[in-house]
């Protein structure tokens, strides 16, 4: 086990939304509640880390009633309450009321690559920044709005993919030499920085640790194969286990829980009994 917390020890929790701290069908955090707020009480930051926008982000940490730093986009940028240290992180810049750092790329850069790619090698698949609203509502199921805030991106491009495997790997290798990352989501393939959930996460911890003489230890948690990055540069990993899939392998971790309960119930669980035997006493 890690050593047992003192106060030389500022722990952080980073965590995943969907089917982690939110359930998997009903998007319900209220499993998750008492725990969030004994952190809170506790002083543990508690660092929402997704694949969603910012925007997207905002309105569930506000009904997680969280103000903690909060990563969007696959690791794509961190973006920091203004103030919230005590001087603004070196290269971090300012944008409405956060400091941000951008581990990732920006969208018009992406887009821009789709463009000079699209005219040699064709286009076989949709893309957000060239669809019409109507077009993402028919290939999300989202309804008009949502698809609207799903379109307000910063920093990644989903593609519906039209062609083949081959194609799509092809393309992929394409990106990479032109210094971009793809993630294969459930239904679209992601266009992004060089970046992952891990190491936005790592560059946050690092900054929490430029302004503590604590020493910072970070517990992470999710459910999908896209955080396994983030859980394996966590001192402790929690895979939360999904209604609708095996959880992912994370081989050779030292400290590792598998929950037995589904989302955010199962979040809460572990976490509890970390606190009681890794982080008392709160
Ligand atoms: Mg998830």
């Amino acid at each position: 086990m890690t050593t047992i917390a003192s106060p030389k020890t500022q722990w952080l929790i980073a965590s995943d939304l969907d089917g982690t701290l939110l359930d998997h069908f009903s998007y319900s955090h209220q499993p998750a509640d008492a725990t969030l707020q004994q952190l809170e009480s506790a002083g543990i930051p508690v660092i929402l880390n997704s694949s969603k926008t910012r925007d997207e982000m905002l309105a569930l940490r506000d009904a997680l009633q969280n103000q903690h730093p909060f990563i969007v986009e696959n690791g794509s940028a961190i973006f920091i309450p203004a103030g919230y240290f005590p001087n603004k992180p070196e290269l971090a810049r300012e944008e409405d009321g956060y400091w941000v750092l951008e581990p990732g790329a920006q969208r018009q850069s992406i887009v821009d690559f789709l463009h000079n790619d699209g005219e040699s090698h064709g286009v076989p698949y949709l893309s957000f920044s060239s669809a019409s609203n109507e077009e993402i509502v028919a290939a999300t199921g989202l309804n008009a709005s949502e698809a609207e805030q799903a379109n307000r991106r910063g920093y990644s491009e989903p593609l519906l993919w039209r062609g083949n495997e081959q194609e799509k790997a092809a393309f992929a290798a394409r990106a990479n030499a032109a210094g971009f990352a793809t993630l294969q989501g459930g239904r679209f393939l992601h266009v992004l920085g060089q970046t992952d959930k891990g190491q936005a996460t790592k560059l946050l911890k690092k900054t929490y640790q430029h302004y503590t003489d604590r020493s910072c230890k970070l517990i992470a948690s999710g459910d999908g194969p896209n955080d396994l990055d983030m859980l394996k540069i966590a001192d402790v990993a929690v895979i939360v286990r999904s209604p609708s899939h095996a959880p992912p392998e994370l081989p050779h971790h030292p400290e590792l829980i598998v929950t037995q309960e589904t989302g955010p119930l199962g979040w809460a669980l572990a976490i509890q009994d970390i606190l009681a035997t890794e982080l008392l006493p709160l």
